[in-house]
């Protein structure tokens, strides 16, 4: 018998999303959207908790990412609410939802011809959070208070992540697996309150994938909440709790990492699914 005291509040599998947190950091309603015909995100529902590494699974093509595109402001949705500490982002720029503390990486790395790793901290085609970061590159030849402080808190956050001694490499020299780490760096100088990780170990090595976990563990003891993606199950499995599982663009269970992943209609969605 589990005394009374240390059994758990919610229920270890929840059908749907789990809509009764105390403390929301994203609180996602009702989202749909669709591409022609095809129905991408099909009235999803969850909340991401204060503090927590949630998870964010499913089959291929169940729309994780087009979530990630719709709640961060890159896509525009059809139906539904977004909301970012209790603001109604949903109709928010990019930028405009980085500033109320939400940031995001994306599942396919940017190009960085030509740019340093620590130029690539401070730029990219895919950036969220405005023009802060370009004036480095606009100044010509000065460089200012603010452009030394940007580039003194690259420098910072790369040595945080242990890849200080990449700063001045051209960033097309990178393994993939140093790539995220670099894009996972990126995302905190914005100093986010909600980091959104699509896929962050996608075709790296198990060494680096373990310090990728390091880190994200590292930052969330800091206050960092998580909402990742993952496609690797031991990696998410070991990483975040509670796991949110979509299929076919609804939220379909959430719970913790054990009990979905012996829920039936869990496994029956991923051998339904295009993988199987
Ligand atoms: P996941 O990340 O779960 O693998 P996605 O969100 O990328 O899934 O895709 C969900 C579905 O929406 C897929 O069928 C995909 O082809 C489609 N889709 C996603 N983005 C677009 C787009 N920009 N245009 C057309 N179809 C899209
Ligand atoms: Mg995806």
């Amino acid at each position: 018998m589990v005394p009374v005291s240390e059994q758990r509040e919610r229920p270890p599998v929840h059908e749907g999303g789990n809509l009764s947190k105390p403390n929301v950091v994203l609180d996602v309603d009702g989202l749909r959207k669709s591409f022609g015909g095809l129905v991408a995100t099909d009235d999803a529902s969850f909340q991401v908790e204060r503090g927590t590494i949630t998870g964010l699974i499913g089959p291929n093509g169940a729309g994780k990412s087009t979530i990630f595109n719709l709640v961060s402001g890159f896509y525009e949705e059809d139906a539904g609410t977004v909301r970012v500490n209790g603001a109604d982002v949903t109709d928010d720029e990019p930028h405009e939802i980085a500033d109320h503390g939400l940031i995001r990486t994306f599942q396919t790395p940017r190009k960085l011809e030509g740019m340093t790793v620590r130029e690539a901290m401070l730029v990219g085609p895919q950036t969220q959070t405005g023009e802060s970061f370009l004036a480095l590159f606009t100044s010509g030849g000065t460089v200012h208070e603010q452009e030394r402080a940007n580039l003194e808190d690259a420098q910072r956050i790369l040595e945080q992540f242990e890849i200080g001694h990449l700063a001045t490499q051209p960033a097309t020299d990178l393994s993939g697996g140093q790539m995220k780490l670099v894009e996972l760096a990126r995302a905190m100088l914005a100093e986010p309150e909600i980091l959104l990780l699509d896929e962050p170990v996608a075709g790296v090595n198990p060494t680096l994938a373990n310090k990728l976990r390091e880190h994200i563990a590292r930052l969330n003891e800091a206050g960092v909440t998580f909402l990742i993606i993952e496609h690797d199950m031991e990696f998410i499995m070991n990483l975040a709790d509670p796991i949110i599982v979509l299929d076919q663009g609804s939220v379909l269970v959430e719970g913790d990492p054990e009990a979905v992943r012996g829920d039936d209609r869990v496994i029956d969605a991923y051998l339904g699914g295009p993988d199987a």
